[in-house]
């Protein structure tokens, strides 16, 4: 059924559960939930963590029609900042209408790494570990059988030296983890290598553990806009397009500006990996090590221009190993909720989504960097948390909010001050 989301973001919220309730078939179970916004339960939170007196709560939110490989998605959004929704709404409306995301998994393994050191002759080591490869890979698939069973398992091994204040001789092992993130599974075979690793050697293991620089588990995201769906002005588009194209060198070359670059693009990635119940600390670990990989911290996407087409082409790689299965996923209600109304996605088809809101995010940022600017969009919105954050009850928050932009001055102070009027 084709879902009229038109006018969503006007809706209230009762009219937004209301046409949620209409548009997708949700279990009894969840709609329920969603009706009365249930959470992780504290008893479930007591297990999963430490130390826990509660949960903690942040905006749910949704973009509709997301258009990637050819497929919509209504995908969750999980982010307090305000702006962020609005901008990759607005992002994927224009990009499905110009043709939606092209996503590409080039390969899907975690890499982890028992590190030796104390190793008295490094490359013949090397070459006796190389030598029994197979039977390595054999002792690693047997300390996790079950991933073996699911079609996955230790896939590769490779070795490498490295000579510093210690000098180590580190084993890689690759692994198909199916349709979980693998840290727990990657742990556990590496232990068990670590002994005969130590043999193989001559040398002591310092520790054996996942690497969260997942450069198995590539990602790429593309997208092509007709220049018409930046502006019905040719010249404007033209003069947009090619200032986007500039504000993705200027990524490249200036560090200060990719940190910003990337912070915008995990905007969008951060929300899904959190929505979707993934381990967002791991997937920022991984691209931003990525985007140092020749040395220099460089902005993750690439925009270029084809004037042949008249085509503004944004393009974005980085590594994306989520899970669907393992960790918290399924424990928390919303979790639970966010998969459902994806779908329920292969591990490889969320990531392609992932990377492609990634991309959405970063066009509406740089769209709005380079032209009417970020502040105009972005104060009116902050302007609703400074008026809640004085103090104005649900009904006074329009009128203060329209103060606020009337005055051109966003802080709390002036916030206060606008309500002791409006109350007086
Ligand atoms: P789990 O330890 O939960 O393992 C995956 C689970 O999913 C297993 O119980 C597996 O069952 C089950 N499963 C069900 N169906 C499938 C399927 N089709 N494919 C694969 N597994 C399936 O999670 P991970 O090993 O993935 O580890 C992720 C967790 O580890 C995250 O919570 C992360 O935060 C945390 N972590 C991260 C670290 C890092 O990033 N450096 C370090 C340490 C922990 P079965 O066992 O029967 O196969």
């Amino acid at each position: 059924m084709k879902i009229n989301w038109s006018g969503f973001s006007k809706k209230t919220y009762p009219e937004r559960l209301e046409l949620l309730k209409d548009s997708i078939i949700l279990s009894q179970e969840l709609q329920e939930g969603l009706e009365k916004n249930e959470n992780l339960s504290v008893q479930i939170a007591d297990q999963l963590s430490e130390n826990v007196l509660g949960t903690f709560s942040l905006p749910y939110s949704i973009v509709p029609e997301v258009l990637v490989n050819g497929q919509t998605y209504t995908v969750p959004y999980v982010t307090e900042e305000p702006s962020v929704v609005a901008a990759a709404s607005f992002a994927c409306k224009v990009i499905s209408r110009a043709g939606g995301f092209t996503a590409q998994v080039h390969e899907r393994q975690m890499i982890g790494q028992v590190a030796l050191y104390q190793v008295p002759d490094r490359e013949e080591a090397r070459q006796v570990i190389l030598s029994q490869k197979e039977e390595l890979l054999k002792l690693a698939n047997q300390a996790y059988p079950s991933i073996v069973k699911r079609g996955g398992g230790a896939r590769d091994l490779r070795v490498e030296q490295f000579s510093g204040q210690t000098d180590f001789l580190v084993v890689y092992l690759h692994v198909d983890t199916q349709e979980a993130m693998g840290a727990n599974m990657l742990n556990t075979m590496l232990e068990a290598l670590k002994p005969r690793l130590e043999n193989l050697s001559q040398g002591q293991s310092l520790m054996g553990i996942l690497s969260n620089y997942a450069t198995e588990s590539l990602v790429t995201a593309t997208c092509r806009i007709a220049l018409r769906y930046l502006s019905p002005q040719n010249d404007q588009a033209r003069e947009l397009a090619e200032k986007i194209v500039l504000a993705s060198h200027f990524a490249q070359a200036d560090p200060y500006r990719a940190a910003t670059h990337n912070k915008g693009i995990f905007n969008g990635i951060d929300a899904l990996l959190i929505a979707t119940g993934n381990d967002w600390r791991a997937i920022e670990a991984g691209a931003h090590a990525y985007a140092s990989r020749d040395g220099l911290y460089r902005g993750l996407s690439l925009w270029t221009l084809d004037s042949e087409k008249e085509e503004l082409i944004g393009e974005m790689t980085l590594p994306m190993p989520v899970a669907t299965k393992g960790g918290s996923i399924g424990l928390n209600p919303r979790v639970v909720l966010s998969h459902e109304l994806l779908g329920h996605p292969s591990a490889k088809e969320l990531a392609s989504i992932i990377v492609s809101m990634g991309l959405a995010q970063n066009f509406a940022a740089l769209k709005a960097l380079v032209g009417a600017g970020i502040q105009q969009g972005h104060m009116k919105l902050q302007a609703k948390s400074l008026a809640l954050l004085a103090g104005a009850k649900e009904a006074e928050v329009p009128k203060l909010v329209e103060g606020l932009i009337a005055e051109k001055t966003f802080n709390l102070e002036k916030a206060k001050s606008i309500l002791e009027i409006l109350r007086s």
